[in-house]
């Protein structure tokens, strides 16, 4: 059981003028994930982070290479696809992008329940959306299941999109900067609930990051990546404790404190043991 990415590669059409050239956003990348096991991909802006996982999701076709979800290809279509989604789903950065304003918050996890055969009729739909707002912790959840995607903060919108990607029952999930557009101090609880629900159900999770601090501690394993391919990868306390890779090192060296890269981690151990980080968003900030 494992999702591998296998000599992934993808090129995109430029046209600039009557010029029409190839650009390669992604160049022979290759990876497995295990069930229950994170993989971090960091790098900036542009290196090819979101193309990677849009392939994964299906989103966009890659040109070359091919990904297999536990030993199934990939390239399918009809049915074969729904099963494939049914395993793989995504976390995308904007949590006000990809919720429907027009949607009560229930309608948005009913619909994957159903779709993937979770929930035969209205009745059984509503007690698993009721459970899955609990289980990210999304308080009452009778009351946040009526309301629209306005109606909550960043953050807890964040938790419904998480919600609606553990509906179908998936083994895989692909968060892309998931709390990158959230308030700061919101970020830290929304990662914390992930590592738990990762743990509760053995997910198999590809956390897409610029931000090497949670890497190291959310991850087990490293993939750094520039301009379309990976140039260091390794277990996370390696990649940052020894960098071999001067991208890597400036990545490091780009970092407020790379003195510091250990603090964040004694720090969420530190909450974690207080049991109060992945609550907090309850109380916190309200709207972004
Ligand atoms: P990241 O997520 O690491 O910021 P992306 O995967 O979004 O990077 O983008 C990688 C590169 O591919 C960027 O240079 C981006 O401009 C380019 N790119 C992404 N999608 C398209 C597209 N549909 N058409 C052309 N270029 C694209
Ligand atoms: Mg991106």
């Amino acid at each position: 059981m494992s999702l591998e990415v296998k000599n992934l590669t993808k090129d995109f059409k430029i046209r600039s003028g009557m010029k029409s050239s190839n650009f390669r956003a992604v160049n022979d990348v290759s990876f497995t994930l295990e069930p229950g096991k994170t993989i971090a991909l960091v790098g900036e802006s542009g290196s090819g982070k979101s193309t990677i996982a849009r392939m994964i999701a299906k989103l966009e076709n890659p040109s070359a290479g091919n990904i297999v979800v536990d030993g199934k290809d990939s390239n399918v279509h009809g049915r074969a696809l729904r099963d494939y989604r049914h395993n793989v789903q995504m976390v995308f950065q904007d949590p006000f992008a990809s919720l429907n304003p027009f949607h009560s918050i229930a309608h948005h996890i009913d619909r994957p329940l159903r779709l993937h055969g979770k929930a035969s009729n209205a009745a059984e739909a509503q007690d698993q959306v009721i459970e899955l707002l609990e289980r990210v912790n999304l308080k009452p959840a009778g009351d946040i299941a009526k309301r629209r995607p306005h109606e909550l903060s960043g953050g807890q919108r964040q938790r419904v999109a998480i919600a609606r990607a553990l509906a179908p029952g998936a083994k895989y999930l692909i968060a892309d900067e998931p709390v990158s557009m959230l308030d700061v101090s919101i970020r830290l609880s929304v990662l914390n609930l992930l590592a738990r629900l990762q743990r509760e159900d053995n997910l198999g999770v590809l956390y897409i990051t610029h931000d090497l601090a949670t890497a190291r501690h959310f991850s087990d394993e490293i993939l750094v990546m520039y301009k379309g391919n990976i140039v260091e990868r390794g277990p996370s306390d390696e990649v940052i404790l020894n960098p071999q890779h001067e991208y890597t090192k400036l990545l490091l060296g780009a970092a407020p404190n790379p003195a510091n890269h250990g603090k964040l981690r004694d720090s969420v151990r530190a909450e974690l043991a207080a049991g109060l980080s992945e609550d907090r968003d309850q109380f916190g900030t309200r709207g972004l």
